[in-house]
């Protein structure tokens, strides 16, 4: 490696690696070093990493040394310590996400559900005054924010054990208007799909309602988990339900939960539905803690490498799947990615009875946060503390994420699991900070991948080999000396 210096003012501290850069080998000579501000990446030749890691920086050639700097990989201690405060965001005000939790109970039981099978609570149907009231609470919070866009969520239980519900609310759903307004109103019904009725499809068909089928695989793998009560399958149920919504017209998406069941599987899973159900859109769903435990759960720190496989299998069809794509989404766009769920911000969960909470799951493990009825006189859900909390609840505005190079991308996960998990919605996520790590280095690969014109089928170990040079040296180190590769921005 040629040699250089630079120069480095009298008196000043060399910078130094940042504790946001997160590195990762990502070719036999090359390291690819990413931190979240800004969502920068540069790849180095292992040598120079080598030199960077040791923070001998007199010898990094003075072109990558000062790349680095310009774009914050070195940094000084003092700018490490205060990053963090140009990236401060304020609490969402306002909603533009309703949820409306149409019946709490469930006509099959799926075996990782929070609501046990046997012990489903009895918390009755929402009824015409209780959703028409939502919406107009939901309206208000439009109006006031002058919101561009908005959503409304069918949800349960299973909305369609409140069908006279659905029929009655959703053409008024879609009359919705209100101040500011960019976009129709998006509506979609979620569904476990055992039951189908025509004059509700020909509904969803009417005031363009879409629909988010549970399918968690082929009939051997959702056969062992979505069950009825008796335990026989749901999947030949949900197929001929899929089947008619698609002959009809109605848009469909497939909304898949991880776990134990399809571990292994999921790029059969992703080959299923877009080869054989010509799946518009999939979803995986990350299994969240239920609370005596469930033999599917699986933390995603074992299964990310493998839904990031299927979501390749899926984008190499022009299919979106969800949980991988939104975070790209704001890599992209070079967004500070703060919240990953509409729970941290613009969503209005409305249970059964018009009590109010911040996320839709949360009925059940979250009572404590639904306060309020939408059928109160004035009421305004904004000022309630419940959503004053949940939606400081991100990454930045916690202590134990500061540092984390993921922080630009997580949006800290699943605040309801946990509170089922560890008792606090400011705790971790434990779903996340795995996923997340894997998560960045699957994108480094993915960039070098379209940077180099290589395919990466061997990157799998790369990582381990990337711990062995840096720690042990040698002869890797003095092969890859051979090669310069210099540090490059990629937009
Ligand atoms: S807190 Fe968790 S369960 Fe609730 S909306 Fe967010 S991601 Fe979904
Ligand atoms: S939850 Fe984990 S991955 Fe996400 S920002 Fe916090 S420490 Fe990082």
């Amino acid at each position: 490696m040629q040699q250089q210096t630079h120069s480095v003012p009298g008196g000043q501290a060399l910078p130094t690696l940042s504790s946001y850069v997160h590195s990762h080998q990502v070719d036999d000579e090359v390291v690819a070093l990413y931190h979240p501000f800004g969502h920068e990446v540069a790849l180095v030749s292992l040598p120079v990493f080598d030199l960077l890691h040791r923070g001998d920086l007199q010898r990094v050639p003075s072109a990558i040394y000062e790349d680095l700097v310009a774009r914050h990989f070195l940094v000084s201690e003092a700018w490490d310590r205060s990053v963090l405060d140009g990236y401060a965001s304020k609490p969402i005000a306002g909603f533009f996400s309703l949820w409306l939790i149409v019946v709490q109970t469930c006509n099959i039981g799926c075996t990782y559900c929070v609501v046990e099978a046997d012990t489903q609570p009895n918390t009755g149907r929402m009824t015409p005054e209780v959703a028409e009231r939502a919406l107009e609470v939901f309206r208000e919070s439009l109006d006031r924010h002058r919101q561009p866009v908005a959503k409304v969520t069918l949800y349960g239980g299973e909305p369609l054990l409140n069908r006279p519900l659905l029929k009655h609310i959703i053409p008024k759903i879609r009359a919705l208007s209100w101040a500011g307004q960019q976009a129709p109103i998006e509506i979609l019904c979620f569904s476990n799909g055992v039951t189908y009725d025509e004059e509700l499809t020909q509904c969803f068909l009417d005031h363009d309602v879409t629909v988010g089928l549970s399918l968690d695989g082929d009939k051997t793998i959702n056969d062992q988990v979505r069950v009825f009560r008796k335990k026989q399958g749901t999947y030949d149920k949900v197929i001929a339900s899929y089947q008619k919504y698609r002959a009809a017209g109605v848009r469909v998406g497939l909304s898949c939960t991880l776990g134990n069941h399809n571990k292994g599987q999921l790029l059969n899973v992703v080959s299923h539905f877009v080869n054989d159900l010509h799946a518009p859109s999939i979803q995986f769903q990350v299994p969240i803690q239920v609370a005596d435990g469930s033999p599917n759960y699986l933390n995603m720190a074992v299964l990310a490498r493998e839904t990031l496989d299927a979501f390749e299998l899926a984008r190499s069809a022009n299919v979106e799947e969800g949980l991988a794509m939104r975070r790209l989404t704001a890599f992209s766009a070079g967004r500070f990615h703060h919240r990953d769920c509409a729970a941290v911000g613009g969503e209005l969960a409305v249970s059964t009875d018009g009590t109010v909470g911040p996320c839709h799951n949360a009925t059940i493990g979250g009572e404590q946060y639904f306060r309020g009825n939408v059928l109160d006189e004035g009421f305004n859900p904004e000022l309630l503390p419940a959503f004053m909390e949940w939606h400081n609840r991100m990454p930045i505005n916690m202590p134990g994420c500061h540092g984390c190079s993921a922080i630009g991308l997580c949006g800290g996960g699943c605040p309801y699991n946990a509170l089922l998990a560890a008792g606090s919605i400011w705790h971790k996520d434990p779903q996340q900070c795995g996923y997340m790590s894997q998560f960045i280095d699957w994108l480094l690969e993915d960039i070098w991948a379209r940077y180099s014109g290589k395919p990466r089928p061997e990157a799998r170990n790369w990582n381990t080999q990337a711990q062995r040079i840096s720690s042990v040296g040698g002869q890797e180190r003095r092969r890859a000396a051979q090669h310069q590769i210099p540090v490059t921005r990629i937009d």
